[in-house]
């Protein structure tokens, strides 16, 4: 007799909060970004182009990886760093801008990437949730160049997890004819003006920066633990 008086109840009770939850959880990520001071990228400057390849299907695994969070956020002094980094580039030519591929990424959200590809052969190319990496803190930044507003030629594209995304030995790709010289010259001048305002870049892609060193950051900037 209790228990199907008790039933209903507990539906009534369960039903709404997991609708509550879900709408939370969709649209927190902002709201929490904006709490840890993180800063909207798109928000810098108007030519700053944003396409977050993991909010969309177009990326290394197909599918829609970042559900709620359709920004592109920052740690905010780095925010301020890539902001430094597109004056000193307007000033070589106003026509020249960053798109961005990939900012900060909550905990939750690298976890459901790690499951994704766990057991493939695509393991390899994201990290573990348990430790956190630079992207984990909102200190690391996937970009390329624009000029009047559209991508340039930067060898392959966004998340070519080929040699020829290596920054290494950039004069021999181009020997080879592997990526155009104008290609090279793009990401010298990408790397330029990131290095040039604190960035560091990683040996494999041309499309990734750090900014700060991993000691630093586990030490002084908080992991997006949500
Ligand atoms: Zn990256």
């Amino acid at each position: 007799m209790y228990r199907w008086m008790l039933m209903p109840l507990l539906l009534l009770l369960w039903l709404p909060a997991v609708g509550r939850g879900k709408a939370a959880a969709a649209a927190d990520f902002d709201a929490l970004m904006r709490k840890q001071g993180l800063v909207d990228v798109a928000t810098l400057d108007p030519s700053i182009t944003v396409d977050l390849k993991y909010s969309t299907t177009d990326n290394f695994v197909g599918r829609d990886m970042y559900g709620g969070l359709k920004k592109a956020y920052l740690y905010k002094a780095t925010a301020q760093s890539l902001l430094k980094a597109l004056k000193q580039l307007q000033a070589i030519d106003p026509k020249w801008s960053f798109i961005v591929y990939d900012a900060a990424r909550p905990v939750s959200v690298q976890r459901i990437m790690w499951n994704l590809v766990k057991g493939t052969d695509k393991q390899k190319y994201v990290a573990s949730p348990h430790c956190g990496g630079p992207h984990n803190y909102g200190i690391a930044v996937d970009i390329g160049l624009t000029y009047d507003g559209r991508p340039v030629d930067m060898g392959t594209p966004f998340d070519s997890f080929t040699s020829d995304a290596h920054i290494t030995d950039e004069p021999a790709l181009v020997r080879q004819g592997r990526i155009s010289a104008e290609a090279m010259k793009n990401r010298r001048l990408l790397r330029k003006v990131l290095t040039d305002n604190g960035f560091f870049t990683y040996s494999r892609e041309w499309w990734h920066f750090t900014r700060y060193n991993m000691t630093y950051v586990r030490k002084h900037i908080g992991l997006l633990d949500f």
